[in-house]
């Protein structure tokens, strides 16, 4: 066959083949329309009842929409129907919608809870939205529990919300606390652990603790079982693995200290696994007499991003018999806390505003921008006590990087000449009378490295200024440099 008959030939196929297809849309088009055209004999509207006597009767414990959403994990062995039963009947409480809260409270939703509540008494800002995944940048502003409860109300509408606008007290939290069965602790102080623990403790919730702080984590389950106070048999609480505070000035926040999103990723998303494992195992089934599994041991697990094994887990001892809050001697009560007789800031202590100097140790950003700009020549020392990883980020020019963690270690080198006393990074083409200048992130350690430089001798009995600039980096952005970026 030549290539023209070739070609004419193909076209009549498709030509015929199209003709096939647009006789076969034509009667489907006429069958649709058919009943419009030509009404049934008799006009009557359906009749509802019948339609429902004629359905079949639904007879299974889950709704068809929830078998459709839970199936991949209703045919896992360690859920199935009764699991997902159990997660239905679980009243969820999520104490803080932050880096934690987020991922946490998202996996619960998506595994359908009956309930989820979530505390938080913040507003969304656009330095958490690195790490805070529910939030989005136009709900910055926003509360941080509205914002987190619309997240998961679009992801499942068949949980039953509620959003608890405003800080967990001591004199509020059996209130918040009591309608749920279960606590995952996803804030991010020492003050709010040791508060939910003890109303925990005290109302019989098993917690799911976590925190994460720039590449590292930790998770730890509390209270399980919850025993009443007292019983040995109880899980440990967070005053048995944690008695004492860490020091109030030892407490890094995730805005000083930094965090990677992935992190605090992971120890959400493990809060929300433990949680999961533990409403599945019947922790929450009041109702149920069936034997419950007995507790895991207690252990804390420790993630770091860093490490060659990431996880680590250390096994946990039971509850302590001297334990402020759950041993039998404990004086925490309800009542107690309520009253707020117990001052969980105080007991943790409180790190800042540091007041050390005297007025004549300080001056301000304008004043030491006005030494700059007006003695261009003056040799003096502006040393930066933040850490590294902020000064490389932006520094005021000129200034000399020494971390407060090096400073406040560092002891005064031996030196014979205990006239010129010398530590080493104070450069020595510095003049014995030149002023040092400290200047921090807001301005509280470069108060204490003032007074460690002065504890050095560097001050030479009053013959040379060492003084820090009040209210750090950020006073220098607001007062001196808008452009400055804090970090
Ligand atoms: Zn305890």
């Amino acid at each position: 066959m030549d290539p023209i008959a070739s070609q004419a030939e193909q076209l009549r196929r498709r030509i015929s083949q199209a003709e096939r297809e647009l006789r076969d849309l034509h009667r489907q088009l006429d069958e649709l329309e058919a009943p419009a055209r030509d009404p049934p004999a008799h006009q009557d509207a359906p009749d509802p009842a019948a339609a429902a006597a004629a359905r079949p009767e639904w007879k299974w414990p889950l709704s068809e929409e929830e078998y459709v959403r839970y199936g991949r994990q209703l045919v896992l062995p360690a859920v199935g129907v009764e699991g997902q039963l159990r997660l239905r009947a679980a009243a969820v409480l999520v104490v803080g919608a932050g880096g934690l809260g987020c991922p946490a409270a998202a996996y619960l939703a998506g595994a359908g809870v009956g309930a989820l509540g979530v505390v938080d008494g913040d507003t969304v800002e656009a330095s958490n939205l690195h790490r805070q995944i529910a939030h989005g940048a136009a709900g910055v502003g926003a509360a941080k529990a509205d914002s987190l409860v619309a997240y998961c109300r679009a992801l499942n509408p068949l949980v039953a919300y509620a959003s608890h606008r405003g800080h967990l007290t001591p004199e509020n939290a059996e209130a918040v606390v009591s309608p749920y069965d279960l606590v995952l602790d996803c804030t991010d102080h020492p003050t709010s652990r040791y508060l939910i623990s003890d109303i925990c403790v005290l109302l019989r919730k098993p917690l799911v603790s976590a925190s994460a702080l720039r590449t590292d984590g930790q998770l730890i389950v509390l209270n399980n079982p919850p025993a009443p106070q007292g019983e040995p048999a109880g899980g440990p609480c967070y005053r048995c693995v944690f008695p004492k505070p860490p020091p109030a000035d030892g407490v890094l926040s995730c805005g000083e200290g930094g965090i990677l999103g992935p992190v605090v990723g992971v120890m959400g998303v493990l809060q929300a696994l433990e949680a999961i494992k533990l409403i599945v195992g019947g922790v929450c089934d009041r109702a149920s007499s069936a034997p419950r599994e007995p507790a895991a041991p207690p252990g804390l697990l420790l993630f770091s991003a860093t490490a060659a094994a990431p996880f680590r887990s250390v096994r946990m001892r039971g509850r302590r018999s001297d334990c402020f809050a759950c041993s039998a001697g404990s004086s925490l009560t309800l009542g107690g806390l309520r009253s707020g007789s117990l001052d969980y800031v105080q007991f943790c202590g409180v790190a800042a505003p540091v007041s050390v100097l005297a007025p004549e140790e300080r001056i301000s950003a304008t004043e030491y921008n006005n030494i700059l700009t007006e003695q261009p020549g003056r040799k003096h020392l502006l040393l930066d006590v933040r850490e590294k990883e902020h000064f490389k980020i932006a520094s005021i020019p000129g200034a000399i990087n020494v971390p407060y963690s090096t400073i406040r270690f560092r002891n005064r080198a031996s030196t014979p000449d205990s006239e010129k006393p010398q530590v080493e990074y104070i450069p020595e083409s510095l003049p014995a009378n030149a002023a040092i200048y400290v200047v921090c992130r807001v301005g509280n350690d470069s108060q204490l490295a003032t007074r460690r430089l002065k504890e050095l001798g560097l001050g030479r009995n009053g013959e040379r200024f060492i003084g820090d600039i009040k209210g750090g980096m950020q006073a220098w952005k607001r007062e001196v440099d808008y452009t400055m970026p804090f970090t």
